[in-house]
C-alpha cells in the first residue's frame, strides 16, 4: 500500500520539476533578446565613435576650403586697398578686411579644435575596439552558455517525463481517472503533502484517523482544498 504514497510523492516532485524546467526554457527567448539589445548598443557605440570621427574630418576639410576661400578674399582686399585713395571708401575696405579677418580667426580656431578631437577620439579607438570586441565575445559566450542549457533543460525533461509516466502506472487504476482530473485542472498543485497530520497546502489539520488512512496509502484528498494527498513520515 506504501508504493502509493511514494508514487504520489515522487509524481508531485517531478510534475513541480517538469513545471519548473518549462518555465526556465520559456525564459530564454526573453533572456536572449536582453542580450542581444545589450550587443546592439554596443555596436551603436561603436559605429558611432568610428563616425564621429568621419564626421569631424569632413568639417575640417570643408573648414580648410572656407579658410583658403577667406584668405583669398583678405588678400584681395587688402591689394584692393592698397588703390583706394577716397577716405570713405579706405573705412568701407577696412571694414571688410576686418570682417574677413575675424572669419579667418574663428575658421582656425575652429580647426584647431576638430582636430584635437580628432587626435583624441584616435587616441580612444583601441579602447573602444576593446569594449566592442568583449562585447561580442560576451554574446557568443552567451549563445554557447545558453544552447547547452537548453540541451541539458530538454534532456532533463525528456528523462523527468519518462520517469513520471513510469511512476503514474504505479497509482492504481481506480484512482487514476481522479488523478488525470484533478493533475489536468491543477498541474503540479493538484498534489500536497501532509505532514504531522498538517496538510501543506491549506495548513489545516486532519483526524488522527484520517492521518492514519493517509498514512497507510490510502488515495486521499485534503477535505479542506480539495487537493490529493500524500504522507510525509518523520
Ligand atoms: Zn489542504
Amino acid at each position: 500500500m506504501l508504493a502509493i504514497t511514494d508514487a504520489l510523492r515522487e509524481c508531485h516532485r517531478l510534475r513541480r520539476h517538469l513545471r519548473d524546467l518549462q518555465a526556465e526554457i520559456d525564459r530564454g527567448p526573453r533572456v536572449l533578446q536582453g542580450q542581444q539589445e545589450t550587443l546592439e548598443a554596443a555596436r551603436q557605440a561603436h559605429k558611432d565613435h568610428h563616425d564621429s570621427i568621419t564626421k569631424l574630418k569632413v568639417k575640417q576639410r570643408t573648414d580648410e576650403t572656407s579658410l583658403k576661400e577667406v584668405e583669398t578674399r583678405l588678400a584681395k582686399l587688402e591689394q584692393q586697398l592698397l588703390g583706394i585713395s577716397v577716405a570713405k571708401e579706405i573705412t568701407a575696405k577696412q571694414s571688410e578686411i576686418k570682417q574677413a579677418q575675424a572669419k579667418k580667426d574663428e575658421l582656425e580656431e575652429s580647426i584647431l579644435t576638430t582636430i584635437a578631437e580628432i587626435e583624441k577620439r584616435t587616441n580612444e579607438i583601441p579602447a573602444v575596439e576593446k569594449t566592442w570586441a568583449d562585447a561580442q565575445a560576451a554574446f557568443k559566450e552567451f549563445e554557447k552558455e545558453a544552447a547547452e542549457r537548453l540541451e541539458r533543460l530538454k534532456a532533463d525533461q525528456e528523462s523527468s517525463l519518462a520517469t513520471l509516466k513510469e511512476t503514474e502506472t504505479k497509482i492504481p487504476s481506480a484512482m487514476k481517472p481522479k488523478y488525470d482530473t484533478l493533475v489536468k485542472a491543477h498541474g503540479p498543485e493538484a498534489m500536497v503533502a501532509a505532514k504531522a497530520r498538517v496538510c501543506q497546502g491549506c495548513r489545516r489539520s486532519l483526524t488522527e484517523q484520517k492521518w492514519t488512512e493517509v498514512r497507510n496509502g490510502a488515495f486521499y484528498l485534503c477535505p479542506h482544498c480539495g487537493k490529493i494527498m500524500y504522507p510525509i513520515v518523520e
